[in-house]
């Protein structure tokens, strides 16, 4: 369990697809499985990685930007497929045969090296989780997308991680001023839509301490956001009091890596 550090590498993220890849010592899983299967290899492939080696499929909810390849994937590679239990219900995965499921709040163990803690976060029809990923060596990694508002539970759990990915969906001004329609705009605002700039910059300046090292942006809108907006929201808020690097993970990727050391 020792001597490994985590890596994380996101495959991609936003409404046409998330996936992200975490290696720990032997094992490799994948939070979502969103892109398609081609899509998916593809991109595994370009960082070296044969998607045969995958060990788990972690799938936080059941929209289709997060799961849809999962099973296929699960399938082919002879990885093995996990969610909780509802959204199993809703892809209408076979909980025994073709998925395990867990419990929210529940530690679990993926492989020697990876556990994951799964937290109910708010959003729209389902049941989606936030995971605080663990490899023993003292780091911890927060993965959030997908959720109106952050939980007093969720940002317990996300203080102190050294690593964070969460998503900054939208800047407040672009929604309003967009096109889409007000029932739209304001089902993206409210508790089960998804996260703005603000209140992104508002959840990491509430729990920020010195051991976060590295902070990632996901989940952009296209259309109602723009890189240059979510970073500098975030980086106004927490500037002072942050000494690590922030990055932004758009649609296409891999492109970069993050390393986290041992502690
Ligand atoms: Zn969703
Ligand atoms: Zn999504």
């Amino acid at each position: 369990m020792l001597d490994m550090g985590l890596e994380i590498i996101h495959l991609g993220s936003g409404s046409r697809g998330n996936s992200t890849l975490l290696i720990s010592g032997n094992s490799k899983i994948l939070i979502d499985c969103g892109f398609s299967l081609k899509q998916t290899e593809l991109r595994l492939k370009k960082i070296d990685i044969e998607p045969k080696t995958i060990d788990a499929i972690i799938v936080t909810h059941h929209h289709g930007d997060h799961s849809k390849s999962a099973l296929r994937a699960s399938k082919k590679w002879g990885s093995k497929l996990y969610s909780n239990t509802e959204t199993a219900i809703k892809m209408g995965w076979n909980p025994i045969s073709e998925c395990r499921t867990f419990a929210n709040l529940e530690r679990l163990d993926i492989s020697e090296e990876i556990s994951v803690l799964p937290i109910p976060v708010p959003h729209d029809d389902a049941e989606n989780i936030a995971l605080i990923v663990s490899n023993g060596d003292g780091n911890r990694a927060g993965f959030v997308t997908d959720l109106g508002e952050a939980t007093v539970e969720l940002k317990r759990h996300l203080k102190g991680c050294s690593h964070i990915s969460i998503e900054a969906n939208y800047d407040h001004e672009k929604l309003m001023q967009g096109p889409y329609p007000d029932s739209l705009k304001r089902r993206i605002m409210g508790r089960g839509g998804h996260l703005s700039n603000s209140q992104t910059a508002d959840i990491i300046k509430e729990i920020l301490t010195p051991n976060l090292k590295t902070l990632v942006l996901c989940h952009l809108s296209d259309r109602n956001n723009a890189p240059h907006l979510a970073e500098s929201e975030v980086l106004m808020q927490i500037a002072d009091d942050f000494g690590g690097s922030i990055f932004i993970s758009g649609q296409d990727g891999p492109d970069f890596k993050i390393v986290l050391e041992n502690k």
